[in-house]
């Protein structure tokens, strides 16, 4: 049997439209449909979007590129992992090592700054370090040349 039609009238332009085709589908309401017909609905939205389009768009792109900047840093960290299996390893030990007070971190051993990074030798020896400011740490790697600073 088919049902009967029902129609509805909206609460914004007041014009009675069928119930099942003339409004959104909407849980909370007693007859399960908006207040307002699809018409006002899609004016509602538009008018809301064009007032906002500005700050949307700003919204937008910032989603957007914080997304592909959080992506960038994730692969560059898997393809490091990928490149330097040993090197990740015995940073892993050395740090785990530190943390549970077995090892301390030390100055430059050059010039005794306080901010200093381990330099491995030897990656099988995770717990061999040098502990070299960035600086001289650069130096090491020949990242600088002598002489410029
Ligand atoms: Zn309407
Ligand atoms: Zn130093
Ligand atoms: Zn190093």
């Amino acid at each position: 049997m088919k049902k009967k039609e029902w129609t509805k009238k909206c609460r914004v332009c007041g014009v009675v439209k069928p119930g099942e085709t003339g409004f959104y589908v909407c849980k909370g309401n007693r007859d399960g449909r908006y207040g307002k017909c699809i018409e006002c609905y899609k004016a509602y939205v538009n008018m809301y979007r064009e007032a906002n389009i500005e700050r949307i768009r700003k919204y937008d792109r910032e989603r957007f590129s914080t997304y592909k900047r959080k992506a960038k840093v994730r692969e560059y960290i898997s393809r490091y992992k990928e490149k330097y299996p040993d090197k990740v390893a015995a940073r892993n030990r050395l740090y785990s090592a530190i943390k549970r007070g077995v090892l301390q971190k030390m100055p430059c051993e050059v010039c005794g700054e306080n901010k200093s990074e381990a330099h491995h030798d030897d990656y099988s020896r995770p717990l061999e370090v040098r502990w070299l400011c960035r600086y001289h740490h650069g130096l090491l790697h020949g990242h600088y040349k002598y002489g410029t600073e």
